[in-house]
């Protein structure tokens, strides 16, 4: 740390992002991308769109924002896009959040959360899962504070239906409550609708996962259109143009080929359950997902060991060191043939344990 570091971030602890390892070729299980590449026409107008690199984007991202409300059935102006979903997951807790309102969430739950907290100064609060790791909705009934959820939840996988979701945003009228939808395509049921229904709800989504999109960092919010006027708020005094050309290009384009990327969801979801028996044959405890990744322990083994051990054959998956979930590995799904390839190294590795 330098001596010219601002003491208000000197005991800041930074998020630690997944492992991108740029030496060897990993078959890539740890960060919950697609295994799939993006469509055609995404290619083809991000391509196109390199050619005005010379100018600004445009700050309102109109194409984009148009094509999401079509898809999502809600005005223009109750959606904000974003540089990655972590930026408007940011903005919602600068926006909405201070000493005066604290926030809530889950104590397993997407590492970022605590973080923005930090940064933004924001006194937080983590409410423990239940023992099986599912999310107790009583425990956010009109608690009276902000909330965040993660639906389905990470790195767990486990998912909170509709109803439970309404619930919490119904008796909390005088907060905020955020409804982070990253894994949602994969087997879930969004709560946007809600958003014309509640004006204290904001679902944030992410073209990272089922839209194949990761390195392009894009991400959006809706909401109530005073929620997102006042996040406008923020990204015009943070970063007017914080979507590039390229991905406001990639996002549109990608939404007009929706269907290319639904029958990739439809496979992911027909291989995590495959990835999901085959682990539980081989004694694995797999907490039920509605993600593209699978959660899971081995009593044979600690969660450090067989993330190790794959590593060393060539599969990278996440392991967290935290108390509650240290024995757990979360793996990403993959293709078939990569998860098939996992499930015999992990074969092989429990015969060599014996
Ligand atoms: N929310 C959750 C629950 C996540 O796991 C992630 C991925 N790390 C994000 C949000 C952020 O994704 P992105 O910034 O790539 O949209």
């Amino acid at each position: 740390m330098s001596r010219f570091f601002s003491k208000k971030y000197s005991a800041l602890v930074p998020y630690t992002p997944g492992e991108q390892p740029k030496d060897v070729k990993y078959i890539k299980l740890n960060t919950n991308e697609s295994p799939y590449p993006p469509s055609k026409g995404v290619l083809e107008a991000v391509t196109k769109e390199a050619g005005w690199l010379q100018l600004y984007s445009d700050p309102e991202c109109s194409l984009l924002h148009k094509e999401l409300s079509t898809l999502y059935n809600v005005e223009k102006n109750q959606v904000l896009a974003t540089n990655g979903s972590d930026e408007i997951l940011n903005f919602a807790f600068m926006a909405f959040s201070d000493k005066e309102n604290p926030i809530v969430f889950p104590d397993i739950t997407y590492g970022f959360y605590p973080v923005f907290a930090e940064i933004n100064n924001i006194p937080y609060e983590k409410i423990p899962l239940k023992e099986d790791f599912s999310i107790d909705v009583n425990d956010y009934i009109g608690i009276n504070k902000n909330i965040v959820i993660a639906n389905p939840n990470a790195p767990t996988g486990m998912y909170l239906e509709l109803c439970d979701i309404e619930r919490i945003v119904k008796s909390n009228p005088d907060n905020v409550v955020i409804i982070d939808e990253a894994y949602i395509d994969f087997g879930g049921e969004s709560a946007i609708p809600l958003t014309k229904k509640y004006d204290n709800l904001i679902v944030t989504r992410t073209f990272s996962k089922s839209y194949s999109m990761a390195g392009a960092r894009l991400g959006f919010g809706v909401a109530n259109e005073s929620l997102i006027a006042d996040m406008n708020t923020i990204k015009y005094s943070t970063n007017p143009y914080n979507v590039n050309r390229m991905s406001q290009m990639a996002g549109a384009f990608a939404i007009r080929e929706n269907d290319y990327y639904m029958s990739n969801c439809a496979e992911i979801i027909k291989t995590r359950e495959y990835t999901k028996n085959a682990l539980e044959k081989l004694g694995f405890y797999v907490l039920p997902s509605k993600a593209n990744f699978v959660f899971a322990k081995c009593d044979k083994l600690s969660g450090e060991e067989l993330y190790l051990e794959l590593k060393s054959r060539g599969i990278l998956v996440r392991h967290f060191t935290s108390e509650r979930i240290k024995d757990f590995n979360r793996v990403t799904i993959g293709t078939m043939e990569q998860m098939e390839t996992l499930i015999k190294e992990i074969k092989n590795i429990l015969e060599e344990k014996r």
